[in-house]
């Protein structure tokens, strides 16, 4: 059974690469921005109080994300493994998912390491392509800044507790998920 985690600034390639691994493995993907959008486009009571902090670039609060996350983990097609695809992206995520599964129940951290001159041409592609609200380029810059100031302290808790992998995200798709396979194998 793997429990794997995939952390990447915005623009790495984890939805990607997610998508990919999820149809190989036999595990629960859980991705954290897909549930928040989901719940924005059906307007449901989270939904609503997310949607401030997605469409600003900024980080729901983690009391919401965590007890999101707690609970759909306990779903039974988790109890196979699961793929999480931007959880967490604090330190204290990391501790709550960690509290509440044990400190050494993680399989292996993904740490998807990009550029930043190659993320903002990725952002304005995808801009382009998916018409995401949150990928306006100014939006982009924000959402760097949150992962540098809150997520890259949760790439170093994972390289403290030894199950931090590193992966050059630069390449094609198919490049970077070879990368990956190796990794986890
Ligand atoms: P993503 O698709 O993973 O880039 O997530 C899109 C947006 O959803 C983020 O910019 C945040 O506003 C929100 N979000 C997703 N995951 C988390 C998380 N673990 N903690 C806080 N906010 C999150």
């Amino acid at each position: 059974m793997k429990r794997i985690i995939l952390i990447g600034p915005p623009g790495a390639g984890k939805g990607t690469q997610a998508v990919r691994l999820a149809a190989k493995e036999d595990f629960a993907w859980i991705s954290t921005g897909d549930m928040f959008r989901d719940a924005i486009k059906k307007q449901t009571p989270m939904g609503c109080e997310a949607q401030k902090y997605v469409e600003g670039g900024l980080l729901v609060p983690d009391e919401t994300v965590v007890g999101l996350v707690l609970e759909r983990l306990e779903a039974p097609d988790c109890e196979k493994g699961f793929l999480l695809d931007g959880f967490p992206r604090t330190v204290a995520q990391a501790e709550a998912l960690g509290a509440a599964f044990g400190k050494n129940s993680i399989t292996a951290v993904l740490h998807i390491v990009v550029p930043e001159e190659i993320l903002v041409s990725r952002i304005r592609k995808r801009a382009e392509e998916e018409g995401r609200v949150d990928d306006s380029v100014a939006t982009f810059e924000k959402r760097l800044g949150v992962y540098l100031q809150d997520t890259a302290p949760v790439v170093a808790y994972y390289d403290s507790i030894g199950v931090l992998r590193t992966v050059d995200g630069v390449g094609d798709v198919e490049e970077v998920y070879q990368r990956i396979l190796r990794v986890i194998e």
